[in-house]
């Protein structure tokens, strides 16, 4: 027997703990593995809930896992709550002025996600115990899923084993249910090393390392024209040997972000840009040392999960927004420029015929449009588990993702509104599979369809661990 009704007033009855959380977390911006306080909210708010909580999850002092329930399927809801660099902002309005100090902001409304998460965790806890149906769920506070691979990681340390579905969301411009495209991607750092000289006495005695990250940069530039043409790869100069020009660079390293549609496609990738490195290294007479710092797969989609949420999301209809809300969000709109506008309606695929600054619809499941694509640890996630995201809208149509405007959009009216709507749709999902255990075999007969081929291998190598950062003393 199923009751949304039920499990979305359960949702309701808690909200406004939850948007305090959600407030609170945006009011410390906190960036990969330092969300000390972030994670000492969300577990605050676990234990005050009644779950029963594990800390330091997988050996990572800013996870945490609330569980609670007995018997039936493993239900998990995914939360993150790490913040941005260079992104502070002042919350609701609508011209860029960053706040005094350590300058991160929630530029990608993790804050907001963490909390509607977290809520739509306790919701379904409440529902278990009013019902006394048999369930479990458990709440995975993640951190680092900008850059910090951590739910990579997780997955590699065995977290959901014993999970049958997971489901998480993201805060959006468009509602719709997640298209599942995303890249894989491995940050790999190359340091060369060679031997120091003097530029002009004793040219010929030194080997540059930082010619041989040039000449690597050159070697990718061309390899880029005979890549599958969805790859992308990038890099950054960490260290290019030192200011001065008469001294033969010793050392130099250059980080790479190396993204492919899939991730078998991206090992074969990495092996052909790591031979650009070796070859930069023969040339220049130094040595190359290659350490992976993180990878994440693909996402996979999975049919039936997808459409379950979409059912739950054409239940609860658009988000309902009220004047305020577009009041403010038009302020935003016009700090936007008219391709940003456009690229919101290409990326969902809905034609640009109103002119409302939020979204007022539920994008059609069938609707394809040209996602922007861009890389997530929720894919490796769905690689073992079958794993469903919705995308609700909480901020203005035409907001660039990893912007100023998000920050200020993340407290809003827009925004509060947009987490309820998530917890419920997520919530509604989980009552869903609670009530038909056809829909869970459906979606891991699906998930093991998309994987026969290719089994999940850990895209991330057995040595490598996440880059935990120290706890800070206490002030
Ligand atoms: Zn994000």
């Amino acid at each position: 027997m199923k009751n949304t009704e039920q499990i979305w007033d359960l949702v309701d009855a808690k909200r406004q703990g939850f948007l305090d959380l959600s407030d609170r977390v945006w009011g410390m911006p906190e960036i990969a593995y330092t969300e000390f306080k972030s994670v000492a909210e969300h577990t605050a708010m676990l234990k005050e809930q009644g779950f029963e909580v594990t800390e330091n999850y997988c050996g990572i002092p800013t996870a945490v896992m609330g569980e609670a329930g007995s018997g039936g399927p493993v239900i998990a809801i995914l939360g993150e709550y790490d913040a941005l660099p260079g992104l502070s902002q002042e919350a609701n309005i609508a011209e860029h002025r960053p706040l005094p100090g350590n300058g991160n902001g929630h530029g990608c409304g993790h804050n907001m996600l963490g909390s509607a998460a977290l809520l739509a965790a306790t919701a379904l806890k409440d529902y278990l115990a009013a019902t006394g149906q048999p369930g479990r769920v458990r709440y995975y506070g993640c951190p680092a899923e900008e850059g910090g691979a951590a739910k990579a990681f997780m997955v590699r340390e065995g977290a959901f084993k014993d999970v049958d579905i997971a489901i998480t969301w993201h805060p959006a411009a468009m509602t719709k249910v997640d298209e599942a495209l995303s890249l894989a991607n491995t940050r790999m750092d190359f340091t060369f090393t060679g031997r120091a000289s003097h530029a002009a006495a004793a040219p010929h005695l030194g080997r540059s390392a930082l010619d041989a990250v040039e000449l690597m940069n050159v070697g990718v530039n061309y390899l880029r024209e005979h890549v599958p043409a969805d790859s992308r790869i990038h890099y950054a100069m960490i260290d290019a040997g030192g200011v001065a020009p008469n001294v033969v660079q010793a050392k130099a390293t250059v980080r790479y972000a190396v993204r492919s549609r899939d991730v078998v496609g991206m090992r074969a990738l990495n092996e052909r840009v790591r031979d650009v490195a070796r070859g930069a290294a023969l040339m220049t007479g130094t040595q190359v040392e290659i350490k992976v710092l993180s990878a994440v797969s693909n996402l996979l989609g999975n049919t039936p999960l997808e459409e379950a949420m979409y059912q739950n999301l054409m239940r609860l209809g658009p988000v309902p927004f009220d004047a305020a809300d577009r009041e403010f969000a038009a302020k935003i709109r016009a700090t936007l420029s008219e391709q940003d506008i456009e690229a919101s309606y290409l990326r969902a695929g809905v034609p640009q015929t109103s002119d409302t600054p939020l979204c007022d619809l539920v994008v059609p499941l069938e609707v394809k449009g040209e996602p922007m694509i861009g890389s997530t640890d929720v894919g490796d996630v769905s690689w073992v588990v079958p794993t469903v995201q919705a995308r609700v809208a909480t901020h203005a149509i035409g907001t660039p993702g990893h912007s100023w405007q998000i920050t200020a959009q993340g407290k809003a009216g827009a925004a509060h509104k947009g987490l309820i709507y998530a917890a419920k749709a997520m919530a509604g999902v989980a009552v869903d599979a609670l009530a038909d255990p056809e829909l869970i075999a459906r979606s891991k007969a699906d998930l093991a369809k998309r994987t026969a081929r290719h089994p999940y291998v850990s895209p991330i190598p057995a040595e490598v661990q996440p880059p935990l950062q120290p706890r800070p003393a206490a002030a």
